[in-house]
């Protein structure tokens, strides 16, 4: 028996734009790249994302930007192959914007029941609700300047794509990445995302060093190494080739590769190569099986990468590959053996980059400490034999300190001592500080505590309270005992041993609780950190204090045994060098 056969006939455009739908929104997480790609398109500067249930549930994406102008307009974002983002076709050599192929809304629109509200700041808003590629209405309606595209049961009319979803909590993690790559791609712009309700990243855009924080957390942020290379041109005609970001530092890594963060000319990308090219420089530095962070972005002329190889432009061409990946490398490896040099001391602006190391966007997250690799500890300018597998431009030398011979003290603040590359100023406080901190990091256990003979009423204010209240566990475990007493204030009964000389109890607690406090809402991971830093910095040894040789030559040999000895924890250097060069030069030798 033989099947009769149908004709050949076009397919409607609801069929095609499902299929098409099938290349462009595989996930959820496709459906939120899309709609916050083309809000940033829109300029906007604030974006919220809220998904239920993975996203399966329902995606919403709020933003400030442009706005659709019109009810047609509006319609006409949701049909296939239909943009304002290119014109014609030889657009497509230098694509500026992240979306260009117009087929995102239709595609979402085909799979999903779309609600879209879209007002420009000078015309009438409008919303139009699409049901799996179905128009049901369009009508004008009041709305904030901005759009807002909410997208509700996606695949409920596609079950063979259904099956392929993964548990929501998967899903929703994948999101929570993406909009977290994104907070550090454009670190300018204020994200939100907020999961069945709840907040889970807020990037309030500012500076890439406060993206980096509610990204990574403070402490993994402040580690990050500055990474930079713009050695290499790209063949002629493309022309030059710039690299710049962040990368962990050796002791720094995490168990899965989504915290590289690649963007070409603005674009996050995804490419193996390029990713190995980041591996491969941190072979044999971290464990098997472990990955760095990093942030790189790469700028080239438009014309040395072709954006239009990947339905979802997540993958890109390079027209000079090699070009790219060994820049990439050279940027890496540079930060992690590159040396980084003790401040000059009378170099033309001295020392200004140790005291507030680099600027924002520029070398480094600003407030971020001067960070060097945990490394043993060689003589400075001794060549690195360590397995760096891939030659560095620079001599690669491992951040240390180099042995010291005391000379003396001055001021009562600096100790003076000798060292292979001249005359080192070693700042007291800032040592003393370094050193308890590396201590009571690698302690084990909990901080040793001491009680005091009576507790101590200390009046903080009640927002204090709550947060201690909130933490009293772990701050238990640093040694601080304190609990509520009223609305506004602590009853205080123990502070770390290390302070007990400290001066009066009460204001320890409120100069502890104030720093550990400080500094927005970093990760909570990071609150023992924080509690450490303001105990050491109020029980270090102070300026204008007279320390007896003994003392001084402990002080500097403890100081060569830190991982991180060239700064205080607050990122303050804690050594400065005048060269002997620099000696010579100031004699007119
Ligand atoms: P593409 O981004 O490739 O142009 P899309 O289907 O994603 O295609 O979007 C179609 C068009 O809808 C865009 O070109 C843009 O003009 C408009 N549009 C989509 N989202 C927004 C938004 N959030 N704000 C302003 N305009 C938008
Ligand atoms: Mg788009």
């Amino acid at each position: 028996m033989e099947l009769a056969r149908p004709g050949i006939r076009r397919l409607d455009a609801v069929t095609i734009a499902r299929i098409a739908a099938g290349e462009v929104i595989e996930r959820p997480s496709s459906v939120v790249k899309e709609l916050v790609e083309n809000s940033l398109d829109a300029g906007a500067r604030r974006i919220q994302v809220s998904i239920q249930e993975g996203g399966q549930r329902l995606i919403r994406v709020v933003d400030d930007g442009a706005g659709i102008r019109d009810g047609e307009q509006l319609r006409l974002a949701f049909e296939q192959h239909a943009t304002s983002k290119l014109s014609q076709a030889s657009d497509l050599d230098a694509v500026a914007t992240l979306g260009f192929r117009g087929e995102a809304l239709a595609s979402i629109a085909a799979v999903s029941q779309v609600t879209a509200v879209s007002r420009a700041a000078d015309g009438q808003g409008h919303r139009l609700r699409i049901d799996n590629g179905r128009l049901i209405d369009l009508a004008p309606c009041g709305a904030a300047p901005g759009t807002s595209i909410t997208v509700e049961n996606l695949f409920n009319a596609v079950p063979a794509r259904r099956k392929f979803l993964r548990q929501p909590g998967t899903e929703a993690a994948q999101i929570q990445d993406l909009v977290a790559r994104y907070a550090l791609a454009f670190p300018d712009l204020a994200f939100e995302l907020s999961i069945d309700g709840r907040e889970s990243l807020r990037s309030g855009g500012g500076s890439i060093a406060a993206a980096l924080r509610a990204v990574l957390g403070a402490e993994a942020a402040a580690a990050l190494l500055p990474a930079m290379d713009d050695r290499a041109d790209l063949r002629p005609p493309a022309g030059p080739l710039r690299v710049e970001g962040f990368v962990s530092p050796q002791h720094l890594h995490r168990a899965t590769k989504r915290y590289v963060v690649l963007l070409v000319n603005g674009r996050p990308i995804q490419d193996a190569r390029l990713h190995h090219a980041i591996f491969d420089a941190y072979r044999g530095l971290i464990p098997k099986g472990r990955f760095p962070l990093a942030l790189l972005k790469v700028s080239l002329p438009p014309e040395g990468v072709d954006v239009n190889v990947h339905p979802a432009k997540a993958e890109v061409r390079f027209r000079d590959a090699r070009a790219v990946y060994g820049a990439v490398q050279r940027a890496v490896v540079t930060a992690l053996g590159g040396r980084l040099p003790i401040a000059p001391a009378g170099s033309l602006d001295p020392g200004a980059e140790w005291r507030r190391p680099v600027a924002a966007g520029s070398a480094g997250p600003s407030e971020r400490g001067f960070t060097q690799l945990p490394a043993p500890l060689p003589a400075l300018g001794e060549q690195a034999s360590a397995g760096y597998g891939v030659a560095a431009g620079s001599e690669a030398a491992p951040i240390g300190l180099p042995a010291l011979r005391l000379l003396g003290q001055l001021a009562q603040a600096y100790l003076v001592a000798e060292g292979p590359d001249g005359l080192y100023l070693v700042d007291q406080h800032a040592a003393h500080e370094r050193i308890m901190y590396e201590r009571m990091l690698d302690r084990e256990g909990p901080l040793a505590s001491q009680s005091l003979l009576a507790p101590a009423a200390v009046s903080v204010g009640a927002a204090v309270v709550a947060w201690v209240q909130e933490r009293a566990d772990r701050l238990q475990k640093l040694g601080i005992l304190a609990e509520p007493f009223g609305p506004d204030s602590l009853l205080l009964r123990a502070l770390p041993e290390v302070l007990a000389g400290a001066g009066d109890p009460g204001e320890t607690l409120r100069t502890l609780l104030d720093l550990a406090r400080e500094g927005g809402r970093p990760g909570e991971a990071a609150l023992e950190e924080r509690v450490l830093r303001a105990v050491c910095k109020r029980a270090s040894v102070k300026a204008g204090q007279t320390l007896q040789e003994a003392e001084m030559r402990r002080l500097l040999s403890d100081l060569e045994t830190c991982r991180q000895p060239r700064t205080c924890p607050h990122g303050r250097p804690t050594v400065i060098l005048l060269s002997r060069a620099r000696v010579d030069q100031l004699f007119g030798r």
